[in-house]
């Protein structure tokens, strides 16, 4: 990889970042919500019952991927920490050691001996800490885990997933409830192909399909289910 490409990808993976987790949350909101509507709706001879489970589930499941994502975002985060720790350490115990660590690298990239001491020397005299993150760990600022942004963003995606569900519920005749949900969800998902699509630079339609697919199999999943219990609301 070359400096000038590293400039072009280093936007495009931040920006992918933040937003795989508000993709992974409105996925979510949407799939399972409009799933567990589906399978109330399907026992259900009122609207009551399956706005009460819908919005309950909806609250629940925001703040369970708010907790998920903090507490995974974070386990990322102590261990670009420590890393960085033992960076630090080393460079103070044996600054020399890491000079060569860094040319050295630089001389595997293609750089002559010369031109790879030179690059270690300058970088380490402006920030050497920062050097090494950079180079041997991969780390930069834009890469650096952020829990509470992952967390906010994904729960705040996921009530947004999850208002599909509940407009469908208020809005459509309950004669046809369990279609609505599912042409609603099913628009729903188009749209998400097409964003997460945008976001990885990937095939549109094979983003479609696969989101649309899941999302319908996962309310076919829970419909069929709800029906072999045999309960009635
Ligand atoms: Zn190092």
């Amino acid at each position: 990889v070359v400096a000038g490409q590293e400039d072009d990808v280093a936007p495009a993976t931040r920006l992918s970042n933040r937003l795989r987790a508000a993709v992974l949350g409105a996925t979510d909101g949407i799939v399972s919500n409009s799933a567990l509507t589906v399978g109330v709706a399907a026992a259900a001879t009122t609207r009551e019952p399956v706005l009460l489970a819908t919005i309950a589930a909806v609250l629940a499941g925001a703040g369970s991927i708010a907790v998920s994502e903090y507490v995974s975002v974070s386990s990322a985060r102590d261990a670009q920490q420590a890393d960085l720790d033992r960076e630090r350490r080393e460079h103070e115990q044996r600054p020399h050691l890491e000079l060569v660590e860094l040319a050295t690298m630089f001389e595997e990239r293609g750089a002559s001996p010369e031109t790879a001491r030179a690059m270690a020397e300058e970088l380490s005299q402006a920030d050497a800490l920062a050097a090494h993150a950079r180079e041997e760990l991969g780390l930069t600022e834009e890469l650096a885990a952020r829990p509470l942004e992952a967390s906010a963003s994904s729960a705040a995606a996921f009530l947004a997933g999850g208002s599909i569900p509940i407009i469908a519920i208020l809005v459509a005749p309950l004669g046809v409830l369990i279609p609505s949900v599912a042409v609603a969800t099913a628009a729903a998902l188009v749209l998400l192909g097409l964003a997460s699509a945008a976001v990885g630079g990937a095939n549109r339609g094979r983003a479609i399909l696969r989101i649309v697919t899941g999302g319908m199999l996962a309310m076919a999943v829970t419909a069929v289910g709800s029906l072999l219990l045999g309960i009635e609301l």
